[in-house]
């Protein structure tokens, strides 16, 4: 009798890649709750209240009594809409180092995690989807720093070296932000589908980190830069391995699931 062995989900497969690849630069691999704070998910990233991203349509806000921030202003809850409230958590804690453990160690890390929004679902769109996010903090850190590291990342990731390049952009917690994108790892650059014939393809949004942010984290923003990064986990997987519907991805069945 044939027996149906149970093995990875594919999105566990690419989280334990990317750990990999990551933990083999130097960084960490942080975790932390799904049901985060109105200020580690918005305030602390310099998201203001009337921004319209904690609007009801995007943000999934919890029935939870409301506590107060250290503002002393009401605060809610919401399912973390960007893994970015454990860079907040993360940076808190290196905030208390000394100066001289800071230079000595970098708080560098990545967040794999669920992240959760309150959309329609099609063929690109979950309301809970996966993403990673990077953050480096130190002395004298710069985006030729991110381009480098995100080089390094996509060429292992895809198996061929590629380059990045970035277009300005705005997000409220960077500043310079840049949306970047990768050459091509199928055609490398001379145009096929996949890239839609421009030998290009989104992959994510970065910058460097907002000095509010900072501030709000307890960092000196004169001593200390960071560069921050993020990107969709089931568009890599949907790219990686020719998926064309992210349903695919969580509906269970197996006849998909099994393929990888
Ligand atoms: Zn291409």
């Amino acid at each position: 009798m044939e027996v149906n062995k149970g093995h990875l989900h594919p999105i566990t497969i690419l989280t334990d890649r990317i750990a990999q690849i990551f933990t083999d630069m130097g960084f960490d691999v942080a975790d932390g709750p799904e049901m985060e704070t109105e200020w580690n998910n918005f305030d602390a990233l310099n998201v203001p209240r009337n921004h319209p991203s904690r609007d009801m349509q995007d943000t999934f806000w919890l029935k939870k009594e409301k506590e107060q921030d250290r503002l002393g202003r009401p605060m809610g809850f919401v399912l973390r809409t960007h893994t970015s409230s454990i860079q907040i958590r993360e940076m808190e804690k290196w905030a208390h180092l000394t100066d001289e453990d800071k230079k000595a160690q970098p708080l560098a890390l990545i967040v794999p995690g669920k992240v959760f929004r309150n959309e329609a679902t099609d063929a690109t769109h979950e309301a809970q989807f996966h993403q990673v996010e990077g953050l480096l903090v130190g002395e004298g850190v710069s985006l030729a720093n991110l381009k480098a590291v995100l080089e390094a990342f996509f060429s292992k990731l895809f198996e061929r070296d590629t380059t990045i390049r970035m277009r300005s952009s705005f997000f409220p917690f960077v500043e310079p932000g840049v949306e970047f994108d990768m050459q091509c790892f199928k055609c490398g650059g001379t145009g096929c589908n996949v890239c839609k014939q421009t030998g290009w393809i989104e992959i994510g949004g970065a910058g460097m980190v907002h000095p509010n942010v900072l501030n709000n984290c307890g960092i000196n923003n004169r001593n200390y830069q960071g560069f921050a990064f993020g990107c969709g986990m089931d568009r890599l997987a949907m790219l990686k391995w020719g998926i064309d519907d992210i349903r695919f991805l969580y509906n269970g069945d197996l006849r998909v699931v099994s393929q990888f």
